[in-house]
């Protein structure tokens, strides 16, 4: 079973359900001719997925294009359905960094197909994630930055001040439907910059809070 630990504390939590928003930064949703959702869209990927620090992205032999979507990550510490948005943040435990790999060609021909997007999204080692960072010490998560570099070079930069749907909203409009338990993982969305990872490439992505000081890392590099 897969977990993921909180810093300064000696919790760790085993992965529940792992969703994921598609659409949430204006910019990429246009890059991939996407209509900027009236509400959160999100899928779901499977706790198997995750890899951490250090680890390694391996790529499927079916799909000739895999994608580095980096995002914001949340991680749920306390349980609760139909929450109100005002109370949303108090269900956060911690926020982090990590990586919705995509294979964006799979995709494409489920979405042309009207099929789940389950194979091109929830592949093994298509979630690296990084520890999480108290949420008590983060202040507001609307106003973070997240970058990614590849091999030294910047392919993705922008602010959670950005997101179509802020973390309150996205808690409160998806526990009216999904209950959330703690363990449970939210990736954020990803901004504009998408592209295709090759085999030996090193990405190193980051949070940083609203003055670019970084808050976490993490470091994996393609198989
Ligand atoms: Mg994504």
């Amino acid at each position: 079973m897969k977990s993921v630990t909180l810093r300064g504390t000696d919790k760790f939590y085993p992965v529940g359900k792992i969703i994921c928003l598609g659409q949430n930064y204006a910019e990429h949703a246009k890059e991939l001719k996407f209509e900027v959702p009236a509400s959160p869209v999100f899928f779901l990927k499977p706790p198997s997925a995750i890899i951490y620090e250090g680890g390694q992205i391996v790529l499927p032999e079916i799909s000739n294009e895999v994608h580095h979507e980096v995002e914001m990550t949340i991680l749920i510490g306390e349980k609760g359905n139909n929450i109100h948005r005002c109370a949303a943040l108090k269900h956060v435990a911690g926020y982090g960094i990590g990586l919705d790999m995509t294979m964006r060609d799979i995709q494409n021909e489920a979405k042309k197909k009207g099929l789940p997007w389950a194979l091109a999204k929830g592949f093994d080692t298509s979630a690296p994630v990084s520890e999480f960072i108290p949420a008590e010490t983060i202040g507001d998560p609307g106003s973070l930055n997240i970058q990614l570099f590849i091999n030294g070079k910047l392919r993705q930069s922008s602010s959670t001040s950005k997101f179509v749907f802020p973390v309150d909203k996205v808690i409160s409009y998806i526990s009216q439907f999904i209950t959330f338990e703690p363990g449970d993982i939210i990736f954020t969305g990803t901004p504009e910059g998408v592209s295709r990872v090759e085999h030996g490439d090193k990405l190193e992505a980051s949070l940083l809070d609203a003055n670019k000081n970084k808050l976490v890392s993490l470091s994996v590099s393609v198989q």
